[in-house]
């Protein structure tokens, strides 16, 4: 019997704003912990975000963090969302700027890498409010790189573009 592969814990971050935007975060969810590799461990609250840039008339964003514990490798983890990406793009309506789904790796343990194919940890999360605010909802003590998450969300520069604040998705609670 081989041994079981470590598990690292890895957190990610989902946005949508095209289409059944909590719908999608819900499937997608769904979809990124369908496969023994990846088990989902937590959820934050869905947050939403004022489109920033881009056209005008888009809608804002809903963005939400979950953590699992995976036995995928940093690559195949990226594969794995970017998978999850395409079939939710699929049933994309075409508009310039507005995203169906996007799914960014944050981090994968205390991995780091400098590779623009996959930065570790994401290269703008410590910057981004819609990606910090619920990562600090869902674990209060969380730290990147060393900086507490919360006080981190509390100083980028989109926290006021943050304007509410939903329940979980009842479909996604572990
Ligand atoms: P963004 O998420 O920055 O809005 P995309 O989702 O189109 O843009 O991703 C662009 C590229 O970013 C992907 O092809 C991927 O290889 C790369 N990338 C680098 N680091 C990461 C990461 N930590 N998570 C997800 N994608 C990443
Ligand atoms: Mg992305």
């Amino acid at each position: 019997m081989t041994a079981p592969s470590a598990l690292t814990r890895a957190i990610l971050a989902l946005g949508s704003n095209l289409g059944e935007r909590e719908g999608t975060l819900a499937s997608a969810v769904a979809d990124l912990v369908d496969r023994p590799e990846v088990r989902l461990q937590n959820v934050s609250p869905v947050v939403t975000t004022k489109a920033v840039g881009g056209p005008e008339g888009q809608p804002d964003f809903l963005n939400m963090v979950i953590a699992v514990d995976t036995t995928l490798s940093p690559r195949e983890l990226l594969a794995h969302c970017q998978a999850v990406e395409l079939a939710h793009h699929r049933t994309r309506e075409v508009r310039w700027g507005a995203r169906t789904l996007d799914v960014d790796i944050v981090t994968y343990g205390d991995e780091r890498s400098d590779d623009p194919v996959l930065t570790l940890p994401h290269p703008r999360a410590a910057v981004r409010a819609f990606v910090l605010y619920p990562w600090s909802l869902m674990e209060p003590n969380a730290t990147l790189a060393g900086e507490s998450v919360a006080a981190l969300a509390a100083k980028a520069p989109d926290m006021e573009g943050i304007v509410h604040v939903l329940d979980v998705p009842p479909a996604v609670v572990p």
